[in-house]
């Protein structure tokens, strides 16, 4: 098998600069992408994040008290599952790493509670958080109520009357619950509010943030707490299948859960690694969230990084029939990966995805996300490339959650009624 050959960025960034931890720079940019784009206000709460979440990871006591929770709480290390019966549809060696049994059904939980117990530790008196589905506001809700920190989460209007009983698990866990009504009353409404909130209060409030995107030091904080997956599943392929695999597939919508098994990885050239997006219906605006694969560079929500963009810089509107990938932007780590070839992007559309949950749950009796299936369907195509090759998936989270939706197109394709 030749060796993955990786260039260097347009400004010279290579992948040893990455490896050896030069990369996020001072300016906290990946090459080209990541920085810090905000108003005035937030540069000082972002400088005191920066210093705090340095002395935190770099702390041996903190990174105890991490694992411990990590460990007790959340459930890890997650099983690194042989999928028998998917490897003999697919044509080859499928192994699953099981976030979807991670305490509160996804990898998601991994960022909250470190990200809590860093808040604990700078002093911080709340929690902020913003949440699109209400995944990560269900993830930051439980994560402050184990450590007894009072927690706000932002979630537009829209989504919040189509996602119930998310509402109402941040409610048992304890969560303020800000319905905004501004803007386009989604995702991009509740990140502008929880700003605002941080903006009045920046040394007294903890802005919670849920994937690897975001001004600096966030891309870079979220990767060091999600790289946990990819840590735990290399050194499981090598004990399970005394091999490293032939190739890593991981959904990405900000990129967290992608990022956190890619980079245990990165330095392993004969491993390849397949990030696969939302393809959702088509390949038009608004049709899609394949933002790697197809966007241009831009700034969104603080940071430099590929994003869906029209020719006049106005941020379009996506569509996946998974919430949790239908997002215009992705993280920097992941654009300069992208740039530099060290990871390939690809994007799976709606139908292709619910076909991999479909036949996960019927071969493995296991119900994968709808963001997880793009995942398994990459792998799928990358069986078809690769006869026989031993293909590691990073299974994020349970598919409980999309059972109304899946529902929903049953009814549509009419199947059902
Ligand atoms: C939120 C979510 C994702 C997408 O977020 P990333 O930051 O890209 O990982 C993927 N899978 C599941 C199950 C999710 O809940």
């Amino acid at each position: 098998m030749s060796e993955i050959e990786t260039g260097a960025g347009p400004d010279g960034a290579t992948l040893e600069d990455l490896l050896a931890g030069r990369l996020p720079d001072e300016r906290g940019r990946f090459g080209e992408y990541g920085g810090r784009f905000v108003p005035e206000t937030l540069m000082p709460a972002l400088s005191l994040l920066e210093i705090g979440a340095r002395e935190a990871i770099a702390d041996p006591a903190f990174r105890a008290a991490f694992e411990g929770e990590l460990g007790d709480w959340v459930g890890r290390p997650t099983p690194l599952t042989r999928a028998i019966r998917l490897s003999e549809a697919w044509g080859a060696e499928i192994w699953l790493k099981r976030e979807d049994l991670a305490h509160t059904g996804a990898h998601k939980i991994n960022n909250a509670i470190g990200q809590a117990l860093l808040a604990r530790r700078m002093g911080a008196r709340r929690v902020i958080a913003e949440t699109g589905a209400g995944q990560h506001g269900v993830a930051s809700a439980a994560a402050c109520a184990r450590l007894g920190i009072p927690c706000t989460v932002y979630m537009g209007e829209v989504d919040a009357a189509r996602q119930r009983p998310n509402l109402q698990r941040m409610n048992l866990l304890g969560a303020e619950i800000v319905q905004v009504t501004s803007g386009d009353r989604t995702l991009r409404a509740a990140i502008d509010e929880a700003l605002r909130d941080w903006v009045s209060d920046p040394e007294g409030t903890y802005y919670l943030l849920g994937s690897a995107v975001g001004p600096h030091p966030y891309p870079w904080l979220v990767r060091e707490l999600q790289a946990v997956i990819g840590r735990e599943a290399r050194a499981g392929m090598l004990e399970a299948a005394a091999c490293l695999p032939d190739g890593v597939v991981a959904c990405v919508g900000g990129g967290s859960n992608a990022i956190g098994i890619f980079h245990a990885f990165l330095g392993d050239p004969e491993v390849e690694l397949l990030g696969i997006e939302a393809g959702g219906s088509g390949t038009g605006f608004g049709e899609h969230a394949a933002t790697a694969s197809l966007g241009t560079a831009g700034v969104l929500h603080g940071s430099r990084s590929l994003l869906l963009q029209d020719e006049f810089g106005q941020v379009r509107d996506t569509h996946s029939v998974s919430a949790g990938l239908d997002y215009p932007g992705v993280g920097p780590e992941h654009a300069f990966l992208s740039d530099i070839g060290r990871i390939r992007y690809g994007s799976i559309g709606d139908d292709e995805a619910v076909a991999a949950l479909e036949e996960c749950a019927s071969l493995e009796g296991i119900i994968p996300a709808l963001e997880s299936a793009h995942a398994l369907a990459g792998a799928k195509r990358l069986a078809d490339e690769r006869p026989g090759a031993t293909l590691l998936v990073g299974l994020s989270g349970r598919g409980d959650k999309d059972l109304g939706i899946l529902d929903g197109l049953r009814e549509v394709a009419g199947e059902s009624q």
